[in-house]
């Protein structure tokens, strides 16, 4: 039977080449965005290239699009297999430097944990009735170094000085998610892990970022794979582990 996918913001940047590569491997990926007309672009381009790709409605701070889309899951397909939590927001309307633990704003704090965080335990909650239906699903948290307490916390770290404050914590609790439902997991087919990509040429990683989404999207892609991927509660970067 054939593997059903759910990327999150697969309209663009790393969740468009993760439902790519997926596609490629012969499994069928639902493409989730909260726009239509874009989501309709990039399903559309998808097809072009002969891949199982479909276009699902995803506002991921929205409880009835959650409830919504679990249901045509469970009615079309029965299961799911992977669940890819990668839509994500880094607030860049606050300067890096206004964007820390002292100054940050009530509403750009909110925000980014309602995307990164809250949506993702929400929707995660809501598909593991279909995701433990799997004979081997498989959950992958876009986690990233910068939500690294360990990396943090270094003096001597390069990213020491790059503080977005927000979208680290929110990070950091996406991380704490991962480790917990992979515990609470462990007696059943269910692997949970976080990913770190890469800094990689997207609309949030910016032009100046050295890695292309074709080599971003590798770790995403390989802990989506049970054929490669059997351990739950890590934190990877292509195949290396990544301090907590
Ligand atoms: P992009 O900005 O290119 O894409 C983000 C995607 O998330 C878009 O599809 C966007 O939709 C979607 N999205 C944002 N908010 C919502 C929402 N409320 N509901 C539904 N979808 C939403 O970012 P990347 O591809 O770079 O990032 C993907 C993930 O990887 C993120 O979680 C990010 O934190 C993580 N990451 C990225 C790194 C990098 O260097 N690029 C480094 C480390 C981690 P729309 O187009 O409508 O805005």
């Amino acid at each position: 039977m054939k593997r059903i996918a759910l990327v999150t913001g697969a309209n663009k940047g790393l969740g468009f080449e993760t439902a790519r590569q997926l596609g490629a491997k012969g499994i069928t990926v639902l493409m989730a965005s909260r726009s239509q007309e874009k989501g309709k672009a990039a399903v559309e381009k998808l097809k072009a290239e002969g891949l199982d790709v479909e276009q699902v409605q995803l506002e991921a701070t929205n409880q009835a699009d959650i409830q919504a889309l679990k249901a045509y899951i469970d009615s079309n397909y029965g299961k799911l297999d992977i669940l890819v939590n990668n839509a994500g927001i880094m607030h860049k309307d606050e300067p890096l430097g206004t964007n820390t633990a002292e100054s940050i704003s009530n509403e750009t704090m909110d925000l980014t944990f309602d995307v990164n965080f809250f949506s993702v335990v929400h929707l995660t909650q809501a598909l593991l009735p279909l995701l433990k239906k799997s004979e081997a699903g498989r959950i992958v948290n876009l986690s990233s170094i910068l939500g690294s307490n360990t990396v943090q916390s270094d003096a001597t770290s390069p990213y020491y000085t790059v503080k977005p404050f927000a979208y680290d914590a929110s990070k950091a609790a996406l991380n704490s998610f991962t480790v917990h439902l992979a515990a609470s997991l462990q007696d059943t087919n269910v692997k949970v892990n976080s990913a770190h990509p890469g800094w990689v040429k997207t609309d949030l990683g910016t032009e100046g970022a050295p890695m292309e989404v074709v080599d971003g999207a590798k770790t995403s892609v390989s802990l989506s794979l049970s054929e490669e991927t059997g351990f739950s509660g890590k934190f990877i970067h292509l195949g290396e582990e990544v301090a907590w």
